[in-house]
């Protein structure tokens, strides 16, 4: 499977090309600006960081622009010098959505090709803005040499800002047919939306009971491209809120992605479709690796280390995480006091989960050296069991209807509004609160803006993960017999589902 290439960027930097490129003379203009590589498993993202705008000798506007080489070469020489490759963007006034390319574009960017690779040590990328709609398009040269230099097209550009804004390449992933299954859905928020949503690649991490109710939610909605990873298996005490698994499951000790997998098939109206279900932990090399494929990404995990290594993605590769949980307050007789709830968009522009109090990165080394599994560590250091956090049924549904809330408000903005800041809901009072975290002046995480492949790299090897998976297909060799009689069931029943 060859590559693909994607771009991505802060609403801040789209808007600091647009100064330049959108011209209130309606003529053609150039900019450059740097990137830097984001490399996941089958996908690598430009990542733009800083703009280096022309100045009037760096190009002639005359309807169209002609860039001059020394612009070129300032731009390639800054990005040698700050790790970085270069992108050359030029804007086609009036033009709406992702634009095909010219053949005086083709030449343009093809001419610098060899050139910016040779100084930079990476691809040149191009790009163009539609000014209409603001649609960029883009592709990256990185295919042959010398005059058989040629350009692999991006399949989406990100805008990562109170709304995730993406552009998409209709060759390569052309809007879905929204069928009759959908109607209502459109009926909502119209065809051009929902052939944006349902192309986005989501991962969701963590098929527990918040996790398990959004994936559902999202396959319903005729999300077509959908990662779930988790490494647990279904057991007795997650029956009360990990609706959809059936004892069946704790019997066979059934990976939770299996139920997972169940389910959004079920409930999936896409016509076509690419669900993944994985038993890495993002924690592991291969886990985060995978993550970095992926447009958006939903936190359904409790554990710090995990939650961590997603809040440092969120910045360091512009890949937005919507985070949450519940907390539950029991007085010393078991009885409910209160219960709260939190939802964030975590991305640039707003406090990372360490600033807005939702992670303590002290506990990262812990978690991830085991010790938060050990009774006598954590009683000893004063902090309250993960696994006996109280949680029930009801209310995680409340939990997931604030996750998916926030991705309704990110990505289709109603009323022009989009994420809407984090946010608490205490159930004593019914009383929803925004929160004023704001982002800590020595915030180790968000400073990593875009590094990309420079990222602190959190991930390591992961032995309960992988104890979990060894244990998994222990489980799966002793109970054969039944798991195949149970998965002819279940294609009997997908059979006629599809009668
Ligand atoms: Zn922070």
């Amino acid at each position: 499977m060859s590559r693909s290439f994607s771009v991505a960027m802060t609403a801040g930097t789209h808007q600091a090309l647009g100064v330049v490129l959108v011209r209130d003379d309606r003529q053609e203009d150039v900019c450059l600006a740097l990137y830097r590589p984001s490399t996941g498993e089958a996908r690598t993202t430009a990542l733009l960081t800083s703009v280096v705008p022309p100045v009037d000798s760096d190009r002639a506007i005359h309807g169209n622009a002609t860039v001059f080489g020394e612009y070129m070469l300032r731009g390639a020489e800054r990005a040698r010098d700050d790790g970085c490759g270069l992108m050359f963007a030029h804007s086609h006034p009036g033009a709406s959505d992702w634009q095909p390319m010219s053949r005086p574009d083709r030449e343009a960017e093809a001419s610098y090709a060899n050139l910016i690779r040779e100084i930079t040590g990476l691809p040149l990328v191009g790009m163009t803005l539609a000014t209409r709609d603001e649609a960029w398009s883009a592709r990256r040269w990185d295919i042959g040499a010398g005059t058989g230099v040629d350009c692999t097209h991006a399949e989406n550009v990100r805008v990562i800002g109170e709304q995730l804004r993406v552009s998409w390449n209709e060759q390569m992933r052309p809007s879905p047919f929204a069928s009759t299954r959908q109607e209502r859905t459109v009926s909502a928020w119209g065809d051009k939306c929902q052939s944006d949503l349902v192309r986005r690649r989501i991962l969701v991490v963590g098929a527990g009971s918040v996790g398990m109710d959004v994936i559902v939610r999202l396959a319903a909605s005729g999300i077509q491209r959908l990662t779930v990873m988790d490494f647990d298996v279904v057991e007795e005490k997650n029956l009360d809120r990990l609706i959809g698994a059936a004892q069946r499951d704790v019997r066979l000790r059934r990976p939770k992605i299996h139920v997972a997998n169940r389910l959004a098939l079920a409930s999936s109206t896409a016509e076509r479709r690419q669900f993944e279900f994985s038993s890495r932990s993002i924690c592991e090399p291969e886990g985060l690796s995978l993550a970095l494929d992926h447009d958006l990404i939903f936190s359904c995990v409790d554990r710090p280390w995990p939650r961590a290594v997603l809040n440092g993605l969120a910045y360091s590769d512009l890949i937005p995480v919507i985070d949450g949980g519940i907390a539950i307050d029991t007085n010393s007789r078991g009885r409910m006091l209160n219960a709260t709830w939190r939802s964030h968009v975590v991305r640039p522009g707003r406090p990372c989960l360490a600033c807005n109090r939702q992670l303590d990165l002290g506990l990262v080394t812990p978690d991830r050296q085991g010790d938060l599994d050990d009774p006598s560590y954590i009683e000893g250091a004063g902090i309250a069991p993960e696994d006996g956090g109280q949680n029930v049924s009801a209310l995680s549904a409340s939990v997931s209807a604030s996750l998916l809330a926030q991705y309704v408000s990110f990505s289709v903005a109603p009323g022009g509004i989009g994420d809407p800041g984090p946010i608490q809901y205490s159930l004593s009072s019914h009383f929803l609160d925004y929160r004023d975290d704001a982002i800590r002046p020595h915030c180790p995480v968000e400073p990593s803006e875009a590094v990309g492949d420079l990222r602190p790299d959190l991930s390591g090897e992961h032995p309960i993960a992988e104890e979990m998976r060894q244990m998994a297909a222990a489980v799966d060799r002793r109970t054969r017999v039944l798991r195949w009689a149970d998965n002819r069931l279940q294609a009997l029943t997908n059979w006629i589902d599809r009668r």
